[in-house]
């Protein structure tokens, strides 16, 4: 099971969704990092999904994919760029797995002849998961999605409460993330809600040892007083989580709020042993602060309306920019405005085109019209997955003149230059699928090495022969077609090792024209932002 000295955290959240846990969770993640410590994070989803998977982006925003292949929830994005540690199928669960696993157990009479019940069934399951398939972590950072006081969460609090009495409260520290809402008439921040929420969570006996306050405002320290008194909490622990205009300010403000002060005194390990070096943020915010330019960059999508749906290619944007010192301007389109209008309206003063990946027929045509115009006015243009599908129709359509040039999945009837995908390698077994397969979990996933093809525009971006790069796709080009393509100045500059599946093409008479097939944006990190964000912003912004 678990090292003798991992030390468990968990954040939990209250008054009300939204405050931010995952980004409060990947924050302090960083800070201990920054203390030398070794950490993991992990994310408990109450929801009776599998995996968000199937969700809509409007319910559950961008799908997170990590390199193993599960389909996640976004908050594990922010805590793999916030640590730099990869996220694996063991940092992440749903109540739908639990209880698949439990119903699994009792199909196989795993149990005995046992009344299989929440406690202590569910809640095992769960206890199991936070406990296996660790190594030498020092610190375990395991965040419970959802409110306190929601039904769902009901087992995982459960749980929690007996791994500190389990390990012992030398080895578990609660961390309760709270807003304190400003009331302009009064004219002050309101710790009513919060006192309830502890209340809740007393009920489920858990004793919080830590509140981290969202506010938009200092906190006075009478304030920190009444919270720690009414809520059983030394005043020292009561930290304000200030609203900061950048999220990469959230390591550097919780730090100066003695985050990581409070949480080695509460496992009682020696603070000063382990200096603080927080300078890399630093450096981050620096150039946010005081960027030498902005660089303007259209992402041509259908989820515009909900921009978590965009997450990772927000961040990976971003990222890009900061490394050339710029900041990124970035106008989100929604692809239906480009069907019913020119798309010289939206597209004339940016520097970059970027068409991300995106499932169905809506809105497809308007990415059309935006390749279209990216290939004939020479801007820089990425597509990324869907948009890489969406590029490659657009170039048999309007450069080879097949009108009927398609993908299957909305489009049976076509020239099907994009088609499902029936098999394919999986690091040296075959997968198969069929028309009609379950929805869930059944795409091309995770990661699968890309050869790139030598002196391509790519093999020099990544200076590398052969990469490595995360997938979410059913479908594919179909490599049939890659004579028609070069033939009308598209090359497939990245397959996989079998050279069955093309993984990037770009054009050859266009300074800046690359579609991927993978999600390069889910590996993109603040201090090692991704080679093809960085090489696109740099294009679009003229750096030499
Ligand atoms: N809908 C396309 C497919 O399944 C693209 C998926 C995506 O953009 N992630 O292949």
């Amino acid at each position: 099971m678990t090292n003798k000295q991992t030390k468990f955290i968990f954040i939990t959240g209250g008054v009300v969704s939204s405050l931010g846990k995952g980004l409060a969770s990947a924050a302090l993640a960083s800070i201990l990092q920054g203390r030398g410590f070794k950490v993991r994070l992990r994310k408990l989803d109450p929801y009776l999904n599998i995996d968000p998977g199937t969700m809509s982006p409007y319910q559950h925003g961008e799908v997170f994919v990590t390199d193993d292949g599960t389909e996640a929830d976004l908050d594990l994005g922010h805590y793999e760029r916030f640590s730099g540690v990869a996220a694996t199928k063991y940092d992440s669960t749903t109540s739908g797995k639990i209880y698949q696993s439990v119903i699994n157990k009792e199909r196989r009479g795993e149990y005995l002849g046992a009344t299989i019940q929440v406690v202590p069934h569910v809640t095992n399951e769960i206890k199991n998961f936070i406990l296996s398939n660790l190594s030498d972590e020092d610190f375990v950072l395991c965040e419970i999605g959802g409110t306190v006081g929601d039904i769902e969460g009901q087992p995982y609090l459960e749980a929690i409460r007996q791994i500190a009495y389990d390990l012992g409260r030398e080895r578990v520290m609660f961390i309760h993330l709270t807003l304190l809402p400003y009331i302009p008439t009064a004219g002050e921040l309101k710790t009513k809600p919060t006192q309830h929420s502890v209340k809740k969570l007393q009920e489920y006996g858990i004793q919080p040892d830590m509140l981290l306050c969202r506010s938009q405002m200092p906190i006075e320290d009478s304030e920190k007083k009444k919270l720690a008194l009414f809520c059983n909490i030394k005043k020292e622990n009561v930290i304000t989580a200030l609203d900061v205009s950048n999220i990469y300010e959230v390591p550097l403000a919780y730090a100066k709020e003695g985050i990581d002060r409070a949480v080695c005194n509460h496992f009682g390990i020696e603070c000063n042993e382990h200096h603080s070096d927080l300078s890399k943020w630093q450096k981050i915010v620096d150039i946010v602060k005081n960027p030498q330019g902005s660089v303007r960059v259209a992402v041509v999508g259908k989820y515009t309306q909900l921009l978590e749906a965009y997450k990772s290619l927000h961040e990976a944007i971003k990222h890009g920019a900061i490394s050339c010192r710029l900041k990124a301007d970035i106008a989100w389109i929604d692809s239906e405005l480009l069907e019913k209008d020119e798309p010289e309206r939206y597209l004339k003063d940016v520097q970059g085109i970027i068409v991300p990946g995106g499932f169905g027929k809506r809105g497809t045509q308007g990415k059309i019209n935006a390749i279209t115009y990216a290939r004939e006015h020479n801007i820089p243009f990425l597509g990324i997955c869907f948009g890489m599908q969406m590029a490659v129709i657009e170039t048999m359509r309007n450069v080879a003149g097949i009108q009927d040039a398609d993908t299957t999945e909305f489009n049976p009837v076509c020239t099907p230059v994009v088609g499902l995908m029936r098999e394919w390698d999986k690091g040296g077994q075959k997968e198969f699928r069929k028309q009609g397969d379950d929805l869930g979990g059944t795409m091309r996933l995770g990661a699968y090495p890309c050869v790139l093809k030598e002196s391509s525009k790519v093999s020099k971006i990544y200076g590398a022969h052969e990469i490595s790069e995360r997938h979410r796709h059913r479908y594919e080009v179909n490599i049939n077609y890659e004579d028609v393509l070069k033939k009308n100045g598209m090359v497939i500059s990245g397959k996989s090792p079998d050279g069955q599946l093309p993984e990037i093409v770009e054009r050859t008479d266009h300074p800046w024209f690359i579609g991927v097939q993978f999600h390069p944006e889910l590996k993109s990190k603040p201090f090692a932002p991704h080679p093809l964000f960085v090489d696109l912003i740099k294009t679009a912004a003229k750096i030499k």
